[in-house]
């Protein structure tokens, strides 16, 4: 009798302990300069932002992981062609597209990413095969292909990326660059040609009812990237990071991020000086970034719960939803 009741205390307190857990999940869809576009173009992106959200949010309520969550919430923004990622990723220089992703679970350091992958669809789950089914960390081109195919996932031809939005925006860089290499040749091989553009990564960060962090980023990179380059979205610790402290996915010009060792950096602060996640985000993307000519912006979660979105462009595509039913999807500052 009193074997049983302590089984029912114990219960009880199981279960009130996971109700109380805290657990949400954060989106990005790329930091930029989206300019102030019409009503019905807003809410077209807020709608796949929410429809990202939900699917990650569906996850965490039913107890899944916090890196099934971040999985799924990226893939519906690869499927989705407003996002430079998956369909919709913008073109390298040689009028191709390159697909960089990055997936990290913080509950045991374990990490995934493809870079530079061409018919991968979406390329977020080939970061998943890698972190889950290799030894590896990071697979590149022609390799992480074969290796994203054996493991199952879905294959399409190159031209399935195309979008006209994302060809336009090459032709538009193309000529811009062409009329800078006339007036200053230095400055046009260090400008990025979309730098006045929104840049429309898409990442997601979660804290599940277990605790755990995940971090997940796929994008396709930079308008006029030059065949072989890579950005910081797929290089774990600079655009994608998670550990026991929190969980970044980062968007902007990927080489500042890099450099910067981004995501990592908001987690050392966190754990070295003892900053709180929004300070410690803040101090990265508003004063170190821009201090060395960068932009862009970052989301982050912290064990507790706790949320960080900030930017240092016009505009970043962001939202989240917690446990206590508070949410939100924003474009602009405010
Ligand atoms: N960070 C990405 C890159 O440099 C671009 C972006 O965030 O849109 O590849």
């Amino acid at each position: 009798m009193k074997r049983a009741y302590l089984c029912l205390l114990y219960v009880l307190y199981v279960q009130i302990a996971v109700a109380q857990q805290p657990f949400a999940i954060v989106v990005h869809g790329g930091a930029g300069y989206f300019g102030n576009q019409p009503e019905a173009v807003q809410a077209a992106y807020k709608a796949a932002m929410q429809r990202a959200i939900d699917a990650g949010y569906d996850v965490l309520s039913k107890g899944g992981s916090a890196t099934d969550a971040v999985e799924r919430a990226v893939m519906v923004l690869e499927d989705d062609s407003l996002f430079n990622a998956g369909k919709g990723a913008v073109f390298t220089h040689a009028g191709t597209n390159e697909l960089d992703a990055a997936i990290m679970d913080g509950s045991n350091m374990k990490a995934g990413a493809v870079a530079g992958v061409t018919t991968i669809k979406n390329p977020i789950t080939a970061a998943r095969a890698v972190m889950d089914k290799s030894m590896h960390v990071m697979m590149t081109g022609r390799g992480a292909e074969l290796f994203a195919r054996e493991n199952g996932c879905t294959v399409v031809k190159p031209a399935y990326f195309y979008t006209k939005h994302s060809w336009d925006a090459l032709q538009n860089a193309l000529r811009k660059e062409q009329k800078q290499k006339e007036t200053n040749k230095k400055k046009a091989m260090l400008q990025p040609d979309n730098y006045d553009e929104k840049y429309g990564t898409v990442g997601a960060v979660a804290l599940d009812k277990s605790g755990h962090l995940a971090a997940a980023t796929s994008t396709g990179g930079m308008t006029n990237k030059r065949h072989g380059r890579v950005g910081d979205a797929p290089i774990i610790g600079a655009g994608t990071y998670a550990n026991n402290i929190c969980a970044i996915s980062c968007t902007g010009w990927g080489e500042y991020f890099i450099r910067l060792v981004m995501a990592k950096s908001v987690s050392d602060r966190m754990e070295l000086k003892g900053s709180t996640i929004d300070d410690a985000a803040k101090d990265m993307i508003l004063q170190q970034l821009p201090s060395l000519g960068g932009d862009g912006g970052l989301i982050g979660i912290d064990k507790q719960g706790n949320i960080t979105m900030p930017f240092n462009t016009g505009s970043m595509f962001r939202g989240y939803k917690k446990w206590n039913g508070e949410g939100d999807v924003k474009i602009y500052k405010d």
